[in-house]
């Protein structure tokens, strides 16, 4: 077990949420997220890609792009709702794992930050 598995949820989810921005392309997703420091080579990349489309939580086509063409991937319906959930598991977990830093702050209180989230979730 390395990084890869350990990490693997994390860029997962991070692809949904730019996925649920704008469309993405292998080349500018793998920028993007060298940008937060996971180094990926297409050969982890794409396989990842793929498997969220074979899950149904992107769908992807091909578009020209000059003389090149390039696979796009956009988020479906169950991607969103997918990446719905997850976001309240990781709120979860980032709870979790800043609770000290969390009660530390005093413009952080649990029980505003509980409120926000559920309007937030209301409005959907
Ligand atoms: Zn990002």
């Amino acid at each position: 077990m390395g990084e890869k598995e350990i990490y693997g949820g994390l860029v997962r989810l991070h692809v949904l949420h730019h996925a649920s921005r704008e469309p993405i392309f292998g080349q500018g997703i793998m920028d993007e997220l060298a940008r937060h420091g996971y180094r990926l080579s297409p050969g982890t990349m794409y396989p990842i890609l793929h498997g969220l489309e074979r899950g149904g939580y992107l769908r992807s086509s091909v578009e020209k792009a000059g003389r090149r063409s390039r696979r796009t991937y956009v988020m479906t319906a169950a991607g969103r709702k997918a990446l719905r959930q997850a976001k309240k598991r990781v709120w979860e977990l980032f709870t979790e794992l800043f609770e000290e830093e969390l009660s530390r702050s005093p413009q952080v209180e649990p029980s505003r930050r509980g409120k926000s989230m559920a309007k937030r979730e209301q409005g959907q």
